[in-house]
């Protein structure tokens, strides 16, 4: 039976809806992002050809639309209020005893509160009718957000249709949601790395970087920074039945989306107290900020008879964490060379307890960060420390100067290899392909669990096999010998044979994770996965052109271009003798290919003319899920040329090159047989 185009897109798309909750709600992915954009494409494509079966719903209508020119207002049905806040355990007592004065209840009874933890992020709303996600806007005045829908619809956490859980629940006609809009820990990491290789000033905190990502005109680039959202109210609605907030969350999450599941009821203030206090110590085990809780009547009827002043509803209160914070003294700044030759001015402190560890470094970002801030060696500083980031220099204490304190210049050389520098962006960066801190940094990075993750590889080894002459690059490595480590520091027998035999597993890694650990500019672990799956081997992408990289989905000219110079580079075809010499894999292995059609796999097709059966995307999509990949123009590297009806000038170009060519019966031949 064959399904007709319809059918095709609404079974794709439930593939789709499928993999989005395995990703964010039960954090259980089972495909790799790679192929989860590869179904998005394959529907995309088939949309192209058939626009009058898009629907808003679709997941294609996550991946970003053409770029505005400005938001446009939307204005709240209910105003979003702000929340009045308390910074200690006597205050939500008080909070308790005022509510039970205002509504005539006995001093010695229980109210029931939800106490959720208070997202460090962005407040929005998003607006359903009759289940589809019609709109979304920021917080604004609290009475008018900005239409930031398109960014919104990039997070895949927020369904663009809501799915009852049972048949038995009504979607409402109208429901709008209200949430947090949050980058995860690990995603500002990643998103800040990007930055600094891309010579773009970093994000201050995980908020800033979401509130940022939100207010991009671009939706193309949301689409790219992972934001989350916890939604944690219900506003406006009709046609439900709601007795309690703890009603309304279930429902939320009933619906598909991610309630967080810290959240508590608790039958009494005492409990209330009792959760906020055990979250004050436990915050650092989230991979997201959070800098408080937030405390709700539970009761939707006592609600409405408590109601609200001009600015905060009366049924809740955040309970504030003291920020974590700490002064010290900023003893000296220093320059911290990254892998691709970044210098970052890095501050040494006066050891200082902050959040439960002791922090004797703080990250100071960039140069114009620390003019603007006027920060000197010497001065006492506020360090902050953000979830599991490394603390920062949030302000200098000027009152405390006494005149010894020294200016910071911007060093003119490596501080390590003394070659001079050039300012790229807001860094400075050492271009010596020598410097032996960037040759430190690119073997830590090699190593890293991200990329080869050879265990026991870490950064205190790899300085010591450096400074001692017995790795100069990452394939060193692989000549290692167990006498070599044995006789460094904290390294024994027992370790020095672990240490070994990871790097011996290590030459089996898969090819992306390979690629990914050569640390080439701009080509982080997605870009390394798109290429795996494009080349077969290490000495086809070294020798890909320019022109053959930028035909690459997700391939920019930018991205091209790093590749292109890193493997002209002569020092890198050294190493990647030495590594082919070592035994390290540099191929494709049989189970990274997505199917097993020998004929089609890892082949490259050019499609020309109107095909009689397919549409031009149809086929294209087809190539591709037998693993054989699309390029736009005939070259003496293409494999096969299909032919349909009218060919163009390729069909000539082809021949010339004497280039495989099919018809469409051939075409249809080959495919099939890859359906077995
Ligand atoms: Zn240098």
């Amino acid at each position: 039976m064959t399904l007709t185009i319809k059918e095709k897109i609404e079974q794709l798309r439930d593939i789709i809806r499928y993999h989005d909750r395995r990703y964010y709600l039960e954090n259980n992915p089972e495909i790799t992002d790679f192929a989860y954009d590869q179904l998005v494409q394959e529907l995309q494509n088939l949309e192209k050809t058939h626009p009058y079966l898009i629907t808003a719903d679709s997941p294609t209508q996550r991946v970003g639309g053409e770029p505005l020119i400005q938001f446009s207002t939307i204005n709240h049905k209910i105003p979003m209020l702000s929340i009045d806040n308390t910074y200690s355990d006597k205050e939500l007592r008080e909070f308790d005893q005022r509510i039970k004065r205002m509504a005539g209840i006995d001093m010695h009874r229980d109210i029931e509160y939800v106490v959720e933890l208070k997202i460090d992020g962005v407040a929005i709303t998003l607006w359903y009718e009759k289940g589809l996600f019609v709109h979304g806007a920021t917080r604004g005045d609290g009475f008018k957000g900005d239409d930031v829908t398109a960014n919104l619809r990039t997070v895949r956490q927020i369904p663009l249709k809501l799915e009852p859980p049972d048949r038995r629940q009504k979607i409402p006609s109208v429901l709008e949601v209200r949430g947090e809009i949050y980058l995860t820990n690990n995603e500002f990491q990643r998103l800040n790395e990007d930055r600094e290789e891309a010579g773009e000033p970093q994000f201050a905190n995980p908020r800033n970087a979401a509130a940022g990502t939100l207010k991009l005109l671009d939706p193309r680039i949301t689409a790219k920074r992972r934001l989350s959202i916890f939604p944690y109210a219900i506003g406006y609605f009709e046609e439900l039945e709601l007795a309690t907030h703890k009603d309304c969350l279930k429902l939320l999450q009933g619906f598909g989306l991610p309630v967080n599941p810290h959240t508590r009821l608790c039958k009494n203030i005492d409990e209330v107290i009792q959760h906020c206090n055990t979250w004050d110590k436990r915050r650092s085990e989230l991979d997201y900020m959070i800098d408080g809780m937030v405390v709700k009547v539970n009761s939707l009827a006592l609600r409405d008879q408590l109601g609200a002043t001009s600015k905060a509803p009366r049924w809740a209160i955040s309970y504030k964490y003291q920020p974590e914070q700490a002064t010290t003294k900023l003893e000296e700044i220093e320059m911290q060379v990254g892998k691709t030759g970044t210098i970052t001015p890095v501050a040494n402190l006066t050891p200082v307890l902050l959040a439960g560890t002791t922090v004797s470094r703080a990250t100071l970002h960039n140069f114009d960060e620390i003019r603007r801030k006027d920060i000197r060696a010497g001065d006492y500083v506020v360090v902050q420390k953000a979830g599991e980031i490394i603390p920062q220099v949030v302000s200098v204490l000027k009152e405390k100067r006494d005149g010894t304190e020294s200016v910071f210049c911007e060093p003119e050389i490596c501080p390590e290899c003394k070659s001079t520098v050039r300012k790229d962006g807001v860094y400075l960066r050492c271009h010596n392909p020598l410097c032996l801190s960037q040759a430190k940094r690119r073997i830590q990075y090699f190593a890293s669990r991200q990329a080869m993750d050879i265990e026991g590889f870490g950064p205190a080894l790899v300085e010591q096999l450096v400074d001692k002459g017995f790795l100069k690059d990452y394939a060193d490595i692989y000549y290692l010998t167990f006498d070599d480590l044995v006789n460094l520091e904290r390294m024994g027998e027992k370790s020095s044979s672990n240490v070994m035999h990871a790097i011996e597993e290590s030459k089996n890694r898969d090819f992306d994770r390979l690629i990914c650990a050569l640390g080439i500019s701009n080509v982080g672990f997605h870009t390394a996965e798109v290429l795996a799956n494009h080349f077969d081997s290490l000495d086809t992408l070294a020798t890909a052109t320019q022109e053959e990289l930028e035909e690459i989905y997700e391939i920019g000219p930018v991205v091209a271009k790093s590749i292109v110079d890193f493997f002209r580079n002569e020092h890198t075809r050294d190493i990647i003798e030495k590594l082919k010499a070592a035994r390290v894999n540099t191929r494709k292995l049989a189970r990274q290919t997505s199917t097993n059609n020998p004929k089609v796999a890892g082949r490259s097709f050019v499609i020309t003319g109107t095909l009689q059966k397919y549409s031009r995307n149809e086929a294209e999509a087809l190539i591709r899920k037998s693993g054989g990949r699309i390029i736009s123009s005939v070259s003496k590297k293409t494999d096969y040329l299909v032919v349909g009806d009218d060919p163009g000038s390729k069909l000539d170009k082809a021949r010339e090159l004497n280039v495989h060519i099919l018809d469409e019966e051939a075409f249809e031949n080959m495919i099939q047989n890859s359906k077995e």
